[in-house]
């Protein structure tokens, strides 16, 4: 490996100013940068996809820790400082030019298994990241999900029934995962500093519970988190046979949908797969 120019240097010379558009914050602290692609462990010879690399950053922190990157960025000022990146790590580093949002991310990858890393602009994360999740096939091709995200999203994600942060997203990540809350990240790590914290989520695929429909349980938490204050009886009228299969399951319909554990959502999805 040759020896890298400082980022700060690299974005410099190709005037790679941080744009909002594209909801760029860059990290540059190398050593933080090492203990996010330390997350998933040994990359060493696996292929990863990395979604945004802009400058390079993590880039740089997972062809040290020996990956074969992928990384899909649309922004193209910085595709030259990513072709030098390259040259350093011959034959380890393939880029992208487009819109990860767009792409077919198994095609790209090849069919191969892949780890997924990324401080994800924040305006498409939770899009790209509930794309990830929402497969009806299972398990995915993706092996972990290794994601920046606001702090806020990170504790929706990993939260636990019987508080506020409990909801769509949280029953998503965890019916047939498992999902960690691996580091926060200050907000003074990234220049520029984004208003609000941030925090790393890592996500591994567990095994997918019988007999139940990802659309199935998809309809189940959009209607009862869609309106979370009300009560099941009320908030589930709208999903065909879900109230009668409360009944049936002893769920009481008088609960409101944040006192629902994953798992009695799970039930309730078998149920009505079975009907579906
Ligand atoms: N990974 C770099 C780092 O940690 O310093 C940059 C992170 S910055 C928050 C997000 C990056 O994602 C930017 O480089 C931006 O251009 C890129 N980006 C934004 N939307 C994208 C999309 N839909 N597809 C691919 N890249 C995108």
């Amino acid at each position: 490996m040759a020896d890298l120019p400082p980022l700060r240097e690299v974005i410099a010379r190709h005037g790679l100013f941080a744009t909002k558009a594209l909801g760029q914050n860059f990290l540059f602290d190398a050593q933080l940068l090492d203990r996010i692609a330390a997350v998933p462990g040994d990359l060493q010879g696996k292929a990863v996809l990395e979604v945004g690399p802009g400058p390079g950053g993590l880039t740089r922190a997972l062809l040290k820790a020996g990956a074969r990157v992928t990384a899909i960025e649309m922004d193209k000022r910085c595709l030259p400082a990513l072709a030098e990146l390259g040259e350093a790590f011959p034959g380890r580093l393939q880029v992208i030019d487009g819109d990860a949002l767009k792409l077919d991310h198994c095609e790209v990858m090849g069919g191969e298994p892949f780890a997924v890393l990324s401080n994800l602009p924040y305006n498409v994360g939770t899009a790209l990241f509930v794309r990830w999740l929402s497969g009806e096939s299972w398990p995915p091709q993706w092996t972990s999900l290794t994601l920046m995200f606001q702090q806020e999203v990170a504790q929706r994600i990993v939260a636990a029934p019987d508080s506020s942060a409990y909801g769509r997203l949280a029953v998503l990540a965890q019916w047939r995962s498992a999902a960690t809350m691996a580091m926060k990240v200050h907000r003074s790590a990234f220049t520029p500093p984004p208003k609000v914290m941030s925090a790393i989520v890592h996500v591994t695929p567990a095994t997918m519970p019988d007999g139940v429909s990802a659309r199935v349980l998809e309809r189940l938490t959009e209607a009862a988190f869609g309106q979370r204050r009300k009560m099941l009886r009320q908030s589930l009228k709208g999903v065909s046979g879900a109230v009668e299969a409360l009944a049936r399951l002893g769920i009481d319909d008088t609960r409101r949908a944040e006192t629902v554990s994953v798992d009695e959502f799970v039930a309730l999805a078998r149920d009505l797969t079975r009907a579906d």
